[in-house]
């Protein structure tokens, strides 16, 4: 270490019992792992084109392969010994490597790119920082990938050099998820998730399509309003290269009258019938003065009111609804009472929003897939009421965001690929028009977009989270979760 200039304290930080060796004459030096490379003859990576391929001898060694230039071909010469001091992976202990450096007359000196395995200004193996970027994307905090560490390894890695390799990807994911667009059906379910950071209550934004399970975007805002849901749609557009057919959305108000106004004018709204029957249950609670708050049934009384206005959200007929609304219409105007004429009222502006399922069988009537996908972005316990920052909320949901969408690519081009097969069937049976062609074209398009948006996942996936295997051997191993 004390060839390197800088004056960089490289953790662990041990302290060597030096001075018994003066009174003990006996003792043994203080060991050199050596068993990490006795075992196994390591080629390290490199095998492309125009780079220079390493290979560890036995007295931990680190040689360059070649003996003359590849840019100039002239003969190498050795230039003396680099130290350096690694934490190796899987329970290998510690080993301290040697660098024989070599250097090109013309060319100068030859750089050691092996910061993979031994990186330049850290003591742990790289995988040590992939393995904590999988277990955060799986949801452990710091202090339990700590633990982790300790069980697997024995290894008492400090939490802030934890913390310090989960945040640094942070820019590139955020790069990787705001700036590729995932294939989407159009049919986005949209919520609001209330969190708390230091102690102050801030908003998640969540956009979901409900075809391709993709999450769209998310987003932590400070405020509720037009003006923020307003941006947040934008953004989720990508600069329009996205249109929304249908939001399926709860009762929040956040973009006020948005939808009646051009150009958004032609987004279809489905509100979801779990949260409308709950809104309406807080007009009948308190239409006879209970707290809106109370986990008590409603009384006994109230029933018949409540199933009235439940069949108006329920009835899947159009005509059955609009009968059903009449008949709430008399019961409220006989009743006289100010609550449950605001609650019919609220209720009947919303009925083109309740019928818009009718018309389109893609429209789920609730909003029960991303009330899930919502506890899956929740997984990681301090999200809720314990970050300290906006960029550190939103780097726990893009964690989780890049795992859901990443082990979402191979559902997609399963039901992609059954989805073409299945027109190849009918295509057989039917005669060919134009029509057809376009469809193929179609089918073409999508599964361009699939690929394309699977490579800069991959790519990322490999470049900072995969675990890296030695030589050519490289291990890949997406996360895989269950079709809900
Ligand atoms: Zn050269």
């Amino acid at each position: 270490m004390a060839s390197n200039l800088n004056t960089r304290v490289y953790s662990p930080i041990r302290i060597k019992q030096t001075t018994l060796h003066k009174y003990f004459d006996t003792l043994p030096c203080y060991p050199i792992n050596n068993s990490y490379v006795q075992d196994r003859e390591h080629k390290l990576t490199k095998s492309s084109q125009n780079q220079y391929t390493y290979s560890i001898e036995p007295d931990n060694h680190i040689e360059i392969e070649q003996t003359h230039c590849l840019t100039c071909q002239t003969r190498l010469l050795k230039n003396g010994f680099n130290k350096r001091f690694v934490i190796l992976d899987q329970n290998h202990g510690e080993c301290t490597f040697f660098l024989h450096r070599k250097r090109c007359p013309n060319c100068g000196e030859i750089p050691f790119q092996i910061d993979q395995f031994a990186p330049k200004y850290g003591t742990y193996h790289e995988n040590f920082k992939r393995r904590t970027r999988q277990l955060f994307m799986e949801g452990l905090i710091p202090s339990q990938i700590q633990r982790t560490f300790h069980i697997f390894y024995e290894l008492w890695i400090p939490k802030s050099t934890i913390v310090t390799w989960i945040n640094s990807i942070t820019h590139e994911l955020n790069q990787v998820l705001n700036h590729n667009i995932v294939p989407s059906s159009g049919y986005w379910a949209y919520d609001e998730i209330f969190l708390r950071i230091n102690g102050k209550k801030v908003f998640l934004l969540v956009f979901l399509d409900i075809i391709t399970n993709f999450v769209i975007k998310t987003k932590v805002v400070s405020h509720l309003n037009r003006g923020t849901g307003l941006e947040f749609i934008r953004e989720a557009k990508r600069d329009k290269k996205l249109s929304i057919k249908t939001i399926i959305k709860d009762g929040g108000m956040m973009f006020g009258n948005l939808f009646s106004k051009c150009p958004y004018k032609k987004i279809k709204v489905q509100l979801c019938k779990v949260h409308l029957k709950w809104l309406m249950n807080r007009y009948i609670r308190k239409s006879v003065g209970m707290s809106v708050q109370s986990r008590k049934p409603l009384p006994e009384k109230c029933l018949p009111i409540r199933d009235q206005f439940y069949r108006i959200i329920d009835t899947t007929h159009e005509t059955n609804k609009f009968a059903a609304i009449e008949a709430l219409r008399i019961t409220t105007n006989r009743l006289e009472n100010k609550h449950l004429t605001r609650g019919f009222q609220r209720l009947e502006a919303q009925l083109p929003r309740l019928l818009n399922h009718l018309r389109d069988p893609n429209i789920p009537l609730t909003n029960n897939k991303l009330e899930n996908k919502n506890q899956y972005l929740e997984r990681n316990p301090s999200l809720k009421y314990h970050m300290k920052s906006f960029v550190g909320a939103q780097r726990v949901v893009n964690y989780r965001t890049f795992k859901n969408n990443l082990s979402n690519l191979l559902h997609n081009k399963i039901r992609l690929n059954h989805k073409y097969q299945r027109w190849r069937m009918m295509l057989k049976e039917t005669p060919h028009t134009e029509g057809t062609c376009g469809q193929g074209r179609h089918f073409q398009a999508e599964f361009k977009k699939l690929e394309r948006i699977k490579e800069i996942y991959l790519a990322f996936w490999q470049r900072y989270i995969a675990i890296l295997g030695f030589g050519t051997k490289k291990r890949m191993l997406i996360p895989i979760t269950n079709i809900r």
